[in-house]
């Protein structure tokens, strides 16, 4: 929702108000315009071919979710964390499931990578990873009470979500029939308190990876903190803008926007905006530091009407009632209609030089907080206001002109 951030103060917000009323009349052009538009390498599928096979079912992903919690908590190294990893490898049988363990800065962590590939298979084949952090978080620094900051949180939303949907999609991918390999990264110390820091598990990824491979990842795409009742995905940066296109399509065709027509032609719920742009440091950044496509499907505002990085988020209250079955699907069915419509895919040995333009310079990175922080800049809003003015322009135009057209006839 445009007007939907409370960071605004209100004179800047009176001061905007008439470019947001303007670039309201634009939006659904614009979107419209985002939604048949794909940027290459990639380019446009036909997803409502497609709408009629998908299975995903929230019930299962859910139930996942309060599974997982009762765990304990999964911070890295715990209890709760072996047992997860040996879930996952009974949950995932028709895959081939590996753990990675590593120790940097004297912390040892724990990978999971299932990977599914077709029958025939060479170097030309192509690779789509999904990621989720199954790491929950040790510490608890937002939580309203003092007392129990240091405390681990339950995670419901924050890990057991994505890993849920993982889980849920490593069910029904092996019956897909996909001519493309498929992988399931199941983070470790994504989320830990570390005074050196964060994303280890993706990083150590990302680090091993071979150039052939970093080549043929056509698509890097996590889902994290997708489970809140009150669900809204935006786009996030830093994130590979030509992944990004890909979204609106798949989105709109299952009825996640409310500015775009699904395949039956009525208009969507406002699960997905991307007219928001919000800043993320996620599993997705090793990853675009490799130079390979990567994006990050995150819903950071978790519980109703809150501000981002805020609500639930890093709390207590980061438990399974938060968390619904229909918002587990709908990710789940964004992504799997994702891969069965090859939305993903190109061929990555027409390519000379892997494009991706997105990653922001190494500085920059280096200055956004580690922890997922704080920053929310209204991207989208800034080019849709403009797009706004300008067509007002226009219009104002064209009036002036038929205007005076009147007057001389
Ligand atoms: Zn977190």
């Amino acid at each position: 929702m445009l007007t939907r951030d409370r960071a605004v103060s209100p004179p800047q917000k009176k001061a905007t108000a008439a470019i947001i009323l303007v670039a309201f009349l634009m939006l659904s052009c614009a979107s419209l315009a985002q939604a048949e538009t794909i940027s290459a390498p990639y380019s446009a599928v036909a997803p409502c071919d497609f709408v009629e096979s998908l299975e995903f079912n929230g019930t299962n992903a859910n139930a996942s979710v309060t599974e997982q919690v009762e765990l304990g908590p999964r911070t890295t190294g715990s209890n709760g964390s072996a047992a997860l990893r040996a879930l996952i490898h009974t949950q995932l049988p028709l895959w081939d499931v590996a753990n990675n363990t590593y120790t940097e800065d004297n912390i040892t962590f724990t990978n999971v990578v299932a990977k599914l590939a077709p029958e025939t298979m060479d170097e030309s084949t192509p690779r789509v990873v999904i990621v989720a952090h199954y790491d929950s978080r040790d510490v608890a620094e937002r939580d309203p009470d003092i007392n129990r900051t240091m405390d681990p949180i339950p995670g419901a939303n924050d890990a057991a979500s994505g890993v849920a949907v993982l889980l849920e999609l490593g069910r029904i991918i092996p019956f897909m029939d996909l001519a493309y390999e498929v992988e399931l990264l199941f983070t470790d110390a994504e989320d830990q308190n570390f005074s050196s820091g964060s994303l280890y598990g993706s990083k150590a990824w990302a680090n091993a990876q071979s150039d052939a491979q970093v080549n043929r990842t056509t698509a890097f795409i996590v889902v994290d903190m997708v489970g809140d009742e009150f669900l809204q995905l935006t786009h996030v940066y830093p994130g590979d803008v030509a992944l990004w296109t890909t979204i609106a399509p798949l989105a709109s065709a299952i009825g996640l926007m409310d500015t775009n027509e699904d395949c039956n032609g009525n208009l969507g719920r406002d699960i997905v905006n991307l007219s928001i742009s919000t800043g993320v440091i996620d599993d997705h950044v090793p990853a675009l530091n490799r130079g390979i496509h990567a994006i990050d499907l995150i819903d950071i505002r978790f519980g109703e009407g809150a501000e981002p990085f805020g609500g639930y988020w890093h709390t207590h209250e980061d438990t399974p009632d938060k968390v619904r079955a229909e918002s587990l699907r709908d990710v789940g069915l964004l992504v799997e209609l994702g891969l069965r419509s090859e939305a993903w895919i190109y061929d990555f040995q027409a390519l000379e030089v892997p494009e991706d333009d997105s990653t922001p310079p190494e500085d920059d990175v280096q200055n956004l907080d580690e922890e997922k922080m704080e920053v929310e800049r209204h991207i989208g809003l800034g080019i849709t206001a403009l797009i706004g003015v300008l067509g007002a322009m226009v219009l104002m135009i064209v009036l002036s002109l038929s205007v005076n057209l009147k007057r001389e006839q």
